[in-house]
């Protein structure tokens, strides 16, 4: 029995601070997992950031419900969903993710809350446990599954550590050399074919 665990932004979604950063025009957003690996030092970063610029959550779900999946992404993932269990382990936001994953068709997510205040500011975030995509893969695997894995960043290698297989998509280079046991794939035809076949080889 296998699982497929995606990462969402940078894998199957554009980035969404960086769409943010685009679109209201303050470059600072555009600092992502890939720059500052430290979650919570970024986190804490981005919600000072927005609260000094007066921006609230309505302003952030504004700019993400006119994105779209990348390209290929929807048949991406309904071609993997009709051969495997797919879910999506990602480091956002249910308040944030919602209009992408309508259009994705609704696959699982796990990720994480936000908490806003009176005001509608975005007063802190809640990790639902903190390493989440690594403890799903190894809740997944307790569960007697195999487990293969995609992601793009810092913050999926774990996951791609824990998982049976673990492979990267759309990685920037500079991350894809730290970890060179992960094998690097430019798109989605490419990484298909690499779960396939270890999915055979696994199996
Ligand atoms: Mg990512």
């Amino acid at each position: 029995m296998q699982i497929v665990c995606l990462d969402l932004e940078g894998v199957l979604v554009p980035e969404i601070w960086i769409a943010f950063a685009e679109r209201t025009g303050i470059a600072e957003f555009r600092r992502t997992t890939r720059d500052e690996p430290d979650y919570d030092k970024l986190m804490r970063f981005r919600l000072a950031l927005l609260r000094e610029r007066g921006l609230k959550l309505a302003d952030i779900q504004a700019v993400i419900a006119g994105l779209a999946p990348l390209p290929g992404a929807r048949e991406f993932l309904d071609d993997l969903r009709t051969r495997y269990q797919v879910v999506i382990l990602s480091d956002t936001f249910y308040e944030f993710a919602d209009p992408l994953m309508r259009q994705l068709g609704r696959p699982t997510l796990f990720c994480h809350r936000l908490v806003t205040d009176a005001e509608g500011y975005v007063a802190a975030y809640r990790l639902r446990q903190p390493d989440q995509k690594r403890q799903a893969v190894n809740a997944f695997k307790g569960l007697n599954f195999q487990v293969l894995a995609a992601g793009d960043s810092y913050n999926d290698t774990g996951m791609l550590a824990a998982a049976d297989a673990g492979f990267f998509i759309h990685a920037p280079p500079a991350i894809a050399a730290q970890f060179p046991q992960f094998a690097v794939h430019g798109d989605y035809a490419a990484l298909r074919a690499s779960i396939d076949g270890a999915a055979r080889r696994l199996s």
